[in-house]
């Protein structure tokens, strides 16, 4: 008998594990085969991740962080709109090389006496009167007391069994670029490009996170697009789209290696039930417009151990009521930092016909205007998001408005006033 199993060893399960396992009899359980490899991925970390796991990552091991994140490009068709933090003091944060996270945050909950198994996928659960049942795709079954679902968009069948709703969501293309770290730093002056074309996507960007040795690009595919239509527009268009070409330049990508994918957003309502609670991406814990599902993972998993840690101590059973603290304080402390993609999201992420202008206005906006920059600058190195200041969001959105062409104002003033409101 487990106190605690977790499915899912991604961002949002290996922080809960390597928390919770100070101080519960802890299973983690991971489909994939991590003893033989962890996928690559190459994230931006933004300095407001930093509270959520300041004490399992040194911030200096440049494995896990092999380059500070110091120049992000909001990148149009003619703007850069770039937030450089020279201009303004402290790093965005970092980029990680997530592989490397993962393998320490599940080095420490090993240690701690947690017990992790990979290459084990889990089937069905069942609910019994004070305890569930997990069970493999072997037929092994486990016993726990509680159940973290941190599945990401990999597990929706489990969720919607334990009478959970599933979030929306998105199927998007990855793909890592290789090349001498030099020529990397010469083709790509920014860590972090997010480009908007809606004729690649109108659901998310095109992006690039620049690592060492490495570049992560990709982007959303449109609604119905099949695995191999993502694929082969992903290669026309590191072959041919000039706005990108400079970038990609002479580094070599295999396309067999590239991912294809969900990836989900719009929490779900409820993050918890009797004796199971959801965390990370699996409930939809990722901002809307720039699709950071890593701050949601590890704020889920640092305030889910506090919840569990307290109730343990005070000996609760880990009835719904109990649980929904965790709820609360999920959205307590992302849900206005949330805002501001919901209004992003809506403005950008349509057919419209003005879509292009409008994001070029933005990015226009941010070449031009200090205090629009500084505001965003601010979002990236807060530490605390629960504070995260919603007016200054309105300033950004206010300027971006008066920037429209007349006509444009007219037309486009219902969204502008929705989107404010949001
Ligand atoms: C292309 C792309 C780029 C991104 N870039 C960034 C970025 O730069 N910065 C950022 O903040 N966010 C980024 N995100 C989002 C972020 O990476 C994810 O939201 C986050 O990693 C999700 O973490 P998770 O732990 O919730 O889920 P996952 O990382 O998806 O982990 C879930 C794990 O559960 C396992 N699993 C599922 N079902 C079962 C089962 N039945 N039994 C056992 N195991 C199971 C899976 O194998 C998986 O390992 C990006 C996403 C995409 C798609």
């Amino acid at each position: 008998m487990y106190d605690v199993i977790i499915i899912g060893a991604g961002i949002a399960g290996a922080t809960f594990a390597a928390k919770i396992s100070k101080y519960a009899k802890t299973l983690l359980i991971e489909a994939q085969d991590y003893r033989k490899e962890i996928p690559i991925r190459t994230n931006v970390f933004p300095e407001h991740n930093r509270p959520f796991i300041k004490e399992e990552i040194d911030w200096d091991n440049k494995n896990i962080f092999p380059c500070l994140h110091t120049k992000t490009n909001y990148m149009s068709d003619e703007f850069n709109g770039v937030i450089d933090a020279n201009e303004f003091g402290i790093p965005l944060g970092n980029i990680c090389h997530t592989e490397n996270i993962i393998i320490e945050l599940i080095n420490q909950f090993e240690q701690q006496g947690g017990t992790f198994n990979s290459s084990e996928r889990i089937s069905k659960i069942n609910r019994k009167s004070d305890s569930l049942e997990i069970i493999n795709d072997k037929g092994e079954s486990y016993n726990t007391n509680l159940l973290a679902l941190a599945t990401g968009s990999r597990g929706f069948d489990l969720q919607r069994s334990l009478g959970f709703e599933t979030p929306d969501h998105y199927t998007g293309a990855l793909i890592h670029l290789f090349g001498p770290e030099d020529k990397i730093n010469e083709n790509l002056e920014y860590n972090y490009v997010f480009h908007i074309n809606p004729k690649i996507s109108t659901n998310g960007p095109f992006y690039f996170n620049k690592g060492k040795g490495r570049i992560a690009t990709g982007f959303l595919g449109k609604i119905n697009e099949s695995k191999e239509e993502i694929l082969s527009k992903l290669d026309r268009i590191l072959k041919n789209y000039k706005p990108i070409q400079p970038f990609v330049n002479s580094l070599k990508y295999d396309l067999s290696s590239a991912v294809v994918g969900e990836i989900s957003k719009h929490p779900i309502k409820s993050l918890s039930k009797d004796r199971v609670l959801v965390l990370g991406e699996a409930a939809g814990l990722v901002t809307a417009f720039f699709y950071e599902g890593m701050l949601p993972g590890v704020a889920s998993g640092d305030i889910a151990a506090k919840t569990i840690k307290q109730l343990l101590e005070d000996d609760c059973n880990f009835s719904r009521l109990e649980l929904n603290k965790y709820d609360q304080e999920v959205k307590r402390v992302l849900f206005t930092y949330f805002k501001n993609g919901n209004a992003l999201e809506y403005l950008i992420y349509n057919e419209g016909s003005h879509v292009k202008s409008l994001w070029r206005l933005y990015t226009e906006l941010l070449k031009e205007n200090k205090l629009a920059r500084k505001y965003i600058y601010e979002a990236y190195i807060n530490q605390d998001l629960s504070t995260h200041n919603t007016s200054n969001d309105k300033y950004v959105g206010e300027k971006w408005f008066g920037k429209l062409p007349a006509l444009s104002k007219i037309t486009l003033s219902p969204k502008f006033f929705k989107a404010l409101l949001m």
